[in-house]
């Protein structure tokens, strides 16, 4: 079995934290959160991967809220490098794989100025989770040869797509932090000739025990998240719906 170097001191390793339940870490994240003595975590990471951390480790929170950041992203670099730079082994700990909407490069460009060293960690992405929890596939023979993963929001305010592209038939996309982005996509992509019957199913705290899918329709989508309370992190499903409920019941969660 390939193991790799165990994290040194004053080195820094991004961990995919996955989407929650901690039985989807990767054995190597589960060693580098044995190994850290710092993990500086974000806020969607759950607190049954944060208890598997180094008892002796620093727990941080560097939690930002969806919109407008509870801490600025030069402040989390900061906090990464001071670690590091004062010898420890740092766990950067992200929701999901870090690489996927997670600001990964802004803080690698902060450490490589520095010359710390870093490796990268893969995890589950919530959408991977959010559709093994429908019981389908993200890509299928004869219904999408590929997938998107956007974000329903980017730093100057509703992301822009190739709406043409995603509205066609058959088309699959998952859209992260896509909630108050819904009544525009749902424009968007009518505008460009989606079907008003297009399945549209959004998955709320995929992999964790309060799991919830919300299955409709393009058409329907705006008013069933405004009828809904969605409090927690989802993901929208655009063109999957659950497979049927009969033999989705080998797929569910096993809450202990
Ligand atoms: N790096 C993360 C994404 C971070 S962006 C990943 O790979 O999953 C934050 C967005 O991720 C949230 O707005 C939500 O859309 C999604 N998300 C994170 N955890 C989730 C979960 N458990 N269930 C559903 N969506 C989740």
């Amino acid at each position: 079995m390939i193991q790799t170097q165990p994290l040194q001191p004053g080195q820094v390793a991004f961990v995919g934290a996955g989407p929650g339940d901690p039985e989807l870490l990767t054995l190597k994240a589960l060693r580098a959160l044995a190994q850290a003595d710092v993990v500086i975590h974000d806020r969607l990471v759950s607190d049954a991967v944060l208890a598997l951390s180094n008892p002796e480790a620093e727990l941080l929170d560097a939690g930002k809220t969806g919109f407008g950041p509870a801490m600025k992203q030069d402040d989390i670099n900061a906090l990464i490098v001071t670690h590091a730079r004062a010898g420890a082994r740092v766990v950067r700990l992200k929701s999901g794989d870090p690489g996927v909407f997670g600001r990964l490069d802004e803080e690698i460009d902060a450490l490589d100025a520095r010359g710390i060293d870093w490796r990268i960690v893969p995890g589950i992405t919530s959408a991977t989770a959010a559709v093994a929890g429908l019981g389908q596939s993200m890509t299928r023979r004869g219904r999408n040869s590929g997938v998107r993963l956007m974000t329903g929001h980017d730093v100057q305010g509703y992301a822009d797509h190739d709406w043409r592209a995603l509205a066609r038939p058959g088309e699959v996309a998952a859209i992260y932090m896509g909630k108050r982005a819904a009544r525009f996509l749902q424009g968007r992509l009518m505008m460009h000739g989606a079907d008003p019957a297009t399945p549209v199913t959004l998955v709320e705290n995929a992999s964790r025990a309060d799991e919830r899918r919300i299955a409709t329709t393009l058409a329907a989508l705006p008013a069933v998240l405004a009828a809904e309370a969605v409090d927690g992190p989802a993901v929208i499903l655009l063109g999957l719906a659950p497979r049927a409920a009969a033999t989705l019941r080998l797929n569910r969660q096993e809450v202990s």
